[in-house]
């Protein structure tokens, strides 16, 4: 499925490690918002962001596409059913104007909704991954450096959960796209970063490639 997503909805908070080094409260429910189809680039096209704008936070995250409509689904049998597909991405963040945006109130699309803000990786059929959802692994390093270690076991709401309440909210479409919240370990991207994410896989892990222009 090549076409662009509808949207792309995003998890913040998902990992208790990384809602506290940001200082935010544990969530009693999903944070959720959404990103654009035009919030879309490619890895090969690199990161680039408007300085003017602040420091630009990478964080790195599960991935899936959904293959089928959800609407209001309460099975978490069917919501996994749903997907077709995962991958990693990066949701960059604005987080100097984020900050400023939560001081005042105001909501963070400006922040996380940008051109550019959301770079996917290809696409990986759930059959060449996934034994168990409670179970996938990923990381990211940052020249050559562990930055971020994701482990959806860890996740505050599992991903059954986060679709379930996330199609109470917004139909899912065919090819829309759910980011799943990052791992701690986020910071401020440096010109000339090199940035490889790793997905761990049943045969062999998934390896892609970044960088900032
Ligand atoms: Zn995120």
């Amino acid at each position: 499925m090549s076409t662009r997503p509808s949207k792309i909805v995003c998890v913040g908070r998902s990992y208790a490690d990384h809602a506290k080094e940001l200082g935010n409260a544990v969530p009693d429910r999903p944070v959720l918002f959404i990103k654009p189809p035009s919030a879309l680039r490619s890895l090969d096209a690199g990161i680039t962001w408007n300085p003017a704008w602040g420091n630009c936070h990478y964080e790195c995250e599960l991935s899936l596409r959904i293959d089928r409509t959800l609407t209001q689904e309460s099975d978490p049998a069917k919501v996994l059913e749903a997907i077709g597909a995962v991958t990693l991405g990066l949701d960059l963040t604005l987080r100097d104007l984020q900050d400023e945006l939560k001081k005042k109130g105001q909501p963070w699309e400006r922040a996380k909704a940008f051109d550019g803000s959301c770079m996917l990786a290809d696409w990986v059929p759930v059959a060449d991954v996934i034994t168990d959802w409670k179970d996938v692994q990923y990381t990211l390093d940052i020249n050559n450096e562990r930055r971020q270690t994701g482990d959806t076991a860890l996740l505050i709401f599992d991903l059954a959960t986060l679709l379930v309440e996330i199609s109470q909210v917004f139909t899912l479409d065919a090819g829309d796209v759910v980011m799943t919240g990052t791992p701690a370990g986020v910071a401020a991207l440096q010109f000339g970063d090199r940035l490889n994410m790793t997905l761990k896989g049943k045969e062999k892990d998934y390896l892609w490639s970044t960088f900032v222009k």
